[in-house]
């Protein structure tokens, strides 16, 4: 996006803000449906968690995408962007029979991801086709806490269980019409990804009611110049090869499933704050912004990258900088950083902040979470007010039993 409209979005709606460019996630709903579109039902589930606006919902809705959730919530989120319930699976993890149960009756796919709760659905509804999540063992993802396909994770149910989900499946008399696999998140190579496939094609087999194989997701995207992401293209070429051979195999044409949250989103996103203080000290200038880890929490947690550049003095003399939030406890979104000569008061770019950023922002420090903007044919619609005081109180009862301590104190 061009700085004069970054600076207009600020100057406009104030900071500290997020904006998505549309035109950046159509491209990429594009490139991924191009790489695959030798595959005669592709599918398109986008990862609500990432960014849940109803705005991006309804755009992506519009894309032709349907919905992975992982909630109730986002399945009501969903649904009040207008998608239609037989476009959303729900892959949830560790969550309750009721709340399956209370997702399936609105009409949504259930993904089953654990051997308990496939037999107690089984019994209650064996008329409810659902998909089961697998796990290949397969260690994919780039951060520890993203990789959820290896042997220790909590998610799917063991491709060594096999036997154990078709006992299930016959005594229940229920139908699997998919089957699911999610690595993990920033995985780069793609034979791991194509090895993991593999699995699932030979999981496959055993289920002869299949209708869909949903390969999950975890593509990386580039956070910085020169950064390598997964080949969409080579990897679109080499996995529709392999699933229409299976298809044939199989005897029907399945529908292929992705549920890309980061892809779609990630590079569409821009954080906005404005800087408030530059403090020399003798190690190091910091500049101190009007966010902290309250708003974009990835750079703490995961250790992420998010480029960082000074939207108001784009081609200043580069100085390095180290740039933190104002949140009392260490806060750091970058140290030792090149950016343009930062001035008190200067709005500068997180970039990447389009995927698990505004969705993990928080009130810590009761502070307001922030506004969202959405850049669409070359103007700024606001898709989210920033919150205010009352935001903070409204579900805080005011208990009246110390007030007249106060005052007697006085
Ligand atoms: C988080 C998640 C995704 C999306 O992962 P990305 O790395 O953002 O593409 C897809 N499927 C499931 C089940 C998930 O939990």
């Amino acid at each position: 996006m061009e700085n004069t409209n970054l600076l207009a979005i600020a100057e406009e709606f104030g900071s500290p803000i997020y904006v998505y460019d549309s035109s950046k996630i159509v491209s990429q709903y594009n490139r991924l449906t191009q790489a695959f579109k030798k595959v005669k039902q592709l599918k398109l589930n986008y990862a609500v968690k990432a960014l849940s606006n109803i705005a991006i919902l309804k755009l992506m809705n519009s894309l032709g995408a349907g919905l992975d959730t992982v909630s109730i919530q986002e399945v009501h989120l969903g649904l009040a962007a207008g998608v239609a319930p037989s476009n959303i699976i729900f892959t949830p993890n560790g969550v309750s029979l009721e709340e399956i149960e209370e997702v399936a009756a609105m009409g949504v796919q259930i993904n089953i991801d654990n051997l308990s709760i496939l037999e107690q659905f089984g019994t209650k509804h064996p008329k409810t086709p659902v998909c089961i999540r697998i796990n290949p063992h397969v260690m994919a993802g780039g951060n520890s806490n993203i990789s959820v396909g290896h042997i220790d994770s909590k998610f799917g149910i063991s491709i060594h269980q096999i036997p154990h989900i078709l006992r299930i499946v016959e005594n229940t008399g229920m139908t699997i019409n998919g089957i699911h696999m999610h690595t993990g998140s920033d995985i780069l190579d793609i034979d791991v990804f194509l090895y993991a496939s593999e699995i699932l094609f030979d999981t496959a087999k055993h289920f002869k009611n299949l209708d869909f194989i949903d390969f999950g997701s975890g593509f990386k995207v580039p956070y910085k110049s020169g950064d390598i992401e997964t080949n969409i293209e080579e990897f679109g070429v080499k996995l529709t090869k392999r699933f229409n051979e299976f298809c044939k195999e199989y005897g029907k044409d399945l529908t292929l499933g992705f549920e890309p949250g980061k892809f779609l989103v990630s590079e569409s996103g821009y954080f906005l704050a404005k800087v408030n203080v530059v403090k020399q000290t003798t190690s190091t200038v910091f500049a101190g912004i009007d966010s902290g880890f309250n708003h974009l929490i990835r750079p703490m947690l995961y250790n992420s990258h998010h480029e960082i550049y000074n939207v108001s003095n784009p081609s200043g003399r580069e100085r390095f900088y180290s740039v933190v939030g104002y949140i009392c406890e260490t806060d750091t979104f970058a140290t030792n950083r090149r950016i343009s000569e930062i001035t008190e008061g200067d709005i500068i770019a997180f970039k990447n902040a389009g995927a698990y950023c505004f969705t993990m922002a928080s009130n810590y420090n009761s502070r307001f979470r922030p506004a969202e903007v959405l850049w669409h044919n070359n103007e700024a619609h606001l898709i989210r007010k920033r919150e205010t005081f009352e935001d903070l109180t409204r579900n805080q009862v005011d208990i009246s039993i110390f007030d007249s301590q106060v005052e007697e104190v006085k």
